[in-house]
């Protein structure tokens, strides 16, 4: 079984390359950041705090997440396209700070994990989840790449967010992310760091697939 960990800030490709990899090495590919998305949806969908712990418990508590390649499920609903909403992303490093809802996070990753080889894109693989991890990559690039890519992904799927207000978005997840007490996201000690600013995404793909041939 191999685990193959990709970190790395918001809008960095991590998702884009990560679930290419899978493909082409035949793993499974499970997008961490979409599990934290999904208790985002369901906190807000029922009228509770993002930044209350006692509401974020009993939300989780009563999640039920499923998983597959490119879709995610929270109580049988199909909530794949509706975690990508704005919203959603301008709240989901509340949810994400909480020590009980990340606990109940990384024991379903763990679990998924155990099973089979997987690559796993997130914040924190390579430093708690997959601390054993064979190959640890952490994507980069500056702040106004990764917003200009978020906005081409949120203009395909309908939404027209202003370019500013995008690279403000993206600098405060990425503070929130950074400074939180759990689980911060870092580069672990054994990563490849890649930038990916100059970078296409066929080219991320190929640097990483070299690094597992050999
Ligand atoms: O990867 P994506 O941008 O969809 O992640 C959404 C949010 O989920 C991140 O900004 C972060 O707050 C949280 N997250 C996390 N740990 C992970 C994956 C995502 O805290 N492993």
């Amino acid at each position: 079984m191999i685990q193959i960990a990709v970190d790395g800030p918001a809008g960095s490709g991590k998702s884009t390359v990560a679930r290419e990899v899978a493909k082409r090495l035949g793993i499974v590919y499970l997008d961490t950041g979409a599990m934290y998305r999904a208790v985002t949806y369901q906190t807000l969908i029922e009228k509770r705090s993002v930044q209350n712990a006692h509401d974020l418990e009993i939300i989780v508590e009563a999640l039920e997440l499923e998983v597959a390649p490119g879709q995610i499920w929270a109580n049988g609903k199909n909530v794949t396209e509706a975690i990508r909403q704005p919203e959603i992303s301008r709240n989901v490093s509340y949810v994400a700070m909480d020590a009980y809802v990340r606990k109940c996070m990384v024991d379903l990753q763990r679990k998924i994990a155990g099973t089979q080889s997987v690559i796993m894109d997130g914040r924190d693989i390579g430093t708690h989840v997959l601390p054993n991890a064979k190959f640890k990559f952490f994507l980069t690039a500056t702040a106004e790449e990764r917003a200009k890519r978020r906005q081409i992904e949120l203009d395909k799927a309908g939404y027209s967010v202003d370019y500013k207000a995008l690279v403000d978005e993206i600098n405060e997840r990425d503070r929130l992310d950074s400074e939180r007490e759990v689980s911060p996201l870092k580069i672990a000690d054994d990563a490849e760091i890649i930038d990916t600013t100059e970078l296409t995404t066929d080219q991320v793909i190929d640097l990483i697939l070299k690094k597992i041939a050999y």
